[in-house]
């Protein structure tokens, strides 16, 4: 599953689903970018690394 300028560090590039034995996680085509998430959507991924800003700021 490849999902088009999704990618929440460069904005531009293609971030594609991947499994492996921990679970998911969502890699960047374009600049590396890796964001681990349970789920398999992307959605779920974004709100898990907004969460993560949100408590690096309080
Ligand atoms: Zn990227």
């Amino acid at each position: 599953m490849l999902y088009f300028r999704a990618c929440p560090r460069c904005e531009l590039g293609a971030v594609e689903a991947k499994e492996d034995w921990d679970g998911y996680y969502f890699l960047c085509l374009n600049c590396g970018f890796v964001l681990e998430c349970r789920s398999a959507s992307m959605t779920s991924a974004l709100l898990v690394e907004e969460q993560r800003n949100l408590e690096t700021v309080a």
